[in-house]
């Protein structure tokens, strides 16, 4: 088997020691705020009250206060805070900062697709004109189909991210009503629970209905399919907005410029042994900048430089997320990790380091950027290509090679000795290969921990159930001790 050494924080880090002990199972927060030195925990408060002043500004608009009655899932942007804790569990220093710059960036780009949905949505806003801009877009589509369009005249409306996606990742229990509703209407249990939950959100009528036309995707998997098909007859047959079947290739191996190449820089960092940029922060960020923003939001390009920036410094300073680094991991399979912290979670409780995930290894090519006759062309081809590449289809739905073997080039590049699988029980492409990567990782000396989940549905695993699943793995196979036992078992199931 692989083994690498470890490597050991000199400096003993400032505050709490075991930040496991501010959980408190009664609560549904944290018990208290974590103790992190007096610069650390002066910044980290800042960045709270910054985010609670986003919400109070938002929930000034009478239009948005309207909204906020209306839909039952804004219920779960009053728990934004505390969604950002959860991803700051023993941060310090740049890592801190990566984390609020990142994620605090794109909580306010999540604001903005609220606010822009109640405009114009004929419930809320009914700004007509604004609605007649719009076009629904997948949210599992690349957007940049939509760049071709004046983006001050055309808006795309990407309705999922702030209804299902990012309202789960602050509040663990948000979905199960529609996952009720959709089930009460037909559709198995068994269904992976992101595609159902949208479904339900349609069937329960609590989208906001908005736009002139709806363009969907056959992503990315058959439960995907399905969801669209409930969405869009709604779409079509009650409220009169066409929409769209956009079909994309799903088996590729073939051979936005300026994120990917912050992008590849990153990735360069973290195959070093001082990783900076990771966590559920790292890939959050590029899936809302990668296929979420796709170059519309100039925006992004400035916060892209200041996280390659602090990257760079910590990576110069030799910072380190937790006082021991023991192993080196690459994150494979559909991931849960923005309704639970484990990725950071990893780190702190047993030292290990999660440098890169499997939705955040995304195309690393560039595409076409002078407007010449012949780019003309080119840019058709590097649409194809960029939705040929989208998170999540890009593995699930690549066949072998981008799902199986992509992983151990990874492996090697990152130089890590162990692989943690997310095993999503409802998403059959991955579930299909489990021989394969438990022999190959056998053949090549990598260790290979299989953690069961069941995405957004808490009811199946909780979220100490899916930490359990390392812990086991970690005593019995590893037999080693948690660098920080407080973390071991954390009353938190009940918690936003
Ligand atoms: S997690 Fe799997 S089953 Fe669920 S939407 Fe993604 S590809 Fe489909």
């Amino acid at each position: 088997m692989k083994t690498l050494e470890k490597l050991v924080n000199p400096v003993r880090r400032a505050g709490e020691q075991s930040p496991g002990k501010i959980y408190d199972e009664k609560l549904k927060v944290r018990a208290r705020r974590e103790w992190r030195g007096l610069k650390d925990t002066l910044y980290d408060y800042t960045r709270w009250l910054y985010l609670i002043s986003v919400l109070a500004r938002f929930i000034m608009v009478p239009r948005n206060m309207k909204g906020f009655f209306r839909y039952r899932w804004m219920m779960s942007y009053l728990f934004v805070p505390h969604g950002m804790d959860k991803f700051t569990i023993g941060l310090r220093d740049e890592a801190l900062r990566i984390a609020h710059t990142s994620f605090n960036f794109v909580i306010a780009d999540v604001t903005q697709a609220i606010a822009n949905c109640f405009r114009g949505d004929r419930r809320v806003g009914n700004d007509v004109a604004y609605s007649d801009k719009c076009v629904i877009t997948d949210e599992n589509s690349m957007v940049t189909f939509m760049m071709g369009f004046d983006t001050k005249k055309v808006h795309t409306i990407l309705r999922e991210v702030p209804t299902m996606f990012a309202s789960n990742i602050f509040h663990q229990f948000n979905v199960m009503h529609y996952l009720d509703v959709a089930q009460q209407y037909g559709i198995p249990g068994d269904v992976c629970p992101m595609p159902e939950a949208e479904a339900g959100i349609s069937i329960d009528d609590d989208f906001c209905v908005l736009g002139k036309c709806a363009v969907q995707n056959n992503t990315t998997c058959d439960g995907s399919l399905m969801g669209n098909g409930i969405i869009a007859k709604r779409l079509e047959r009650e409220y009169g907005i066409p929409t769209f079947q956009l079909a994309t290739p799903l088996r590729h191996k073939e051979p936005v410029n300026d994120a990917t190449r912050c992008r590849i820089a990153q990735m360069e960092i973290n195959s070093t042994p001082y990783p900076q940029f990771f966590g559920a922060a790292f890939s959050l960020y590029n899936d809302t900048n990668y296929m979420g923003n796709s170059g519309r939001n100039a925006d992004f390009v400035t916060i892209d430089h200041k996280l390659l920036k602090l990257a760079q410094q910590g990576y110069e300073a030799k910072r380190m997320y937790a006082r021991e680094y023991r192993h080196r991991c690459i994150v494979w399979g559909v991931q849960p990790q923005y309704v639970i912290d484990m990725l950071y979670w990893m780190v702190q409780c047993w030292g290990v380091v999660p440098l890169t995930d499997m939705l955040s290894v995304i195309n690393t090519d560039m595409i076409a950027e002078e407007d010449t006759p012949e780019n003309r062309e080119q840019a058709y081809r590097d649409m194809a290509m960029l939705n040929m590449e989208m998170i999540m289809r890009n593995h699930t739905h690549g066949g072998y090679k981008v799902l199986v073997d992509e992983l151990w080039e990874l492996c090697e590049k990152m130089n890590a000795d162990i692989v943690m699988m997310w095993e999503h029980m409802s998403c059959k492409a991955l579930t299909g290969m489990h021989g394969q990567f438990e022999e190959q990782a056998r053949e090549r000396g990598i260790h290979i921990m299989w953690v069961s989940h069941d995405l957004c549905d808490p009811r199946v695993f909780t979220r100490q159930a899916i930490r359990d699943q390392v812990n086991n793995y970690m005593r019995t196979v590893m037999r080693e001790e948690p660098l920080d036992p407080s973390l071991e078992n954390i009353p938190d199931n009940e918690a936003y």
